[in-house]
């Protein structure tokens, strides 16, 4: 597993990252760093995730590097204890701030929903300018999530979703899932919110471009995962698009892969068959 999410992850260092985003810096791609970090079941362990985004922000200011961080609540303890991973998220933010770097929530299942979008709330009425969200296209609640947060004119970040959902929770059909990732953007943008569009599904792509252009829009940027539709992220850089790349590094890499290869089960298809042919030289 390790070796077919290679591409996916910067490493497992946090040097690997500062590699990775340099390399992605010059050629004029932005960044956001994840430390992987999922499936915490200690206070201990959130704990040391937070001191890996602090090494991270100080790695990001020291090198000059044109990146914000990408965190995941649950790893910083969301579901252990509220209230730890309230501390732990405000003093990432705190650090954050103190060094002009941008502070992106990731959203996870249905079941984190509220309490993620109750944390950034409270960063945002407490002062903080230098975080956002993301939202995800597949839920139903979607729409009524973007009125909610209208008041706070948050910086979004809209994907499909990854995690399988319920149909009573979510859209299960890649229209309806793309039907409401068109509509939310549009009210993202009738609010005017920055909005990161995060997709690689090139329909979504046209669809955005299209709109931006009409509305003479430039408060948005594109968002692709690491090792995803590089070419399509290069020729969109090429003409004048903002374009950031998601990398994600540490050792917790295996439920992010396994997350990966289920979005794309061609890819392990293919992976397992060239496994399978240096096992068997002869074969195929
Ligand atoms: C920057 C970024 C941040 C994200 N953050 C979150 C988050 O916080 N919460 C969340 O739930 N989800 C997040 N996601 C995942 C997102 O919700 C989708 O699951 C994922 O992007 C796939 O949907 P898609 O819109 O790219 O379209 P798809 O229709 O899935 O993909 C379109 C095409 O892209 C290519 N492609 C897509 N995925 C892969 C892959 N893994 N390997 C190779 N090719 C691939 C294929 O050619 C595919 O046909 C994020 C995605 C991105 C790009």
């Amino acid at each position: 597993m390790q070796r077919l999410s290679a591409p996916y992850i910067a490493g497992a260092t946090l040097d690997d990252a500062r590699r990775t985003v340099a390399q992605l810096n010059a050629e004029q791609k932005l960044a956001t760093v994840d430390v992987l970090g999922e499936e915490v079941t200690r206070a201990a362990e959130a704990e040391a995730v937070a001191l890996a985004y602090h090494a991270a922000l100080d790695a990001i200011a020291g090198d000059h590097l044109d990146a914000n961080v990408s965190v995941k609540l649950t790893a910083l303890g969301l579901e252990i204890d509220l209230d730890l991973c309230r501390s732990l998220l405000a003093t990432v933010v705190a650090d954050a701030a103190a060094r002009g770097i941008f502070v992106r929530i990731d959203m996870e299942h249905s079941a984190c929903t509220d309490d993620t979008l109750r944390l950034y709330r409270e960063l945002l009425e407490a002062g903080r300018e230098n975080v956002g969200i993301v939202l995800q296209s597949c839920l139903r609640r979607t729409l009524a999530d973007v009125g909610d947060l209208a008041d706070l004119r948050p910086n979004v970040r809209l994907c499909k979703g990854i995690y399988v959902e319920p149909p009573s929770m979510a859209f299960q059909g890649r229209e309806a899932i793309r039907a409401n990732f068109v509509q939310t953007l549009d009210a993202l943008l009738e609010l005017g919110c920055y909005v990161g569009v995060a997709t690689h599904d090139e329909w979504l792509l046209e669809r955005t471009l299209e709109r931006v252009a009409a509305l003479d829009r430039d408060d948005y940027e594109l968002q692709m995962l690491l090792g995803v539709r590089e070419r399509r992220a290069t020729e969109l850089v090429e003409r004048g698009q903002r374009l950031r790349v998601y990398v994600p590094y540490g050792d917790r890499w295996y439920e992010y892969s396994l997350r990966r290869l289920q979005e794309n089960p061609a890819l392990a298809g293919m992976l397992a068959k060239a496994a399978v042919m240096r096992i068997l030289p002869g074969v195929g």
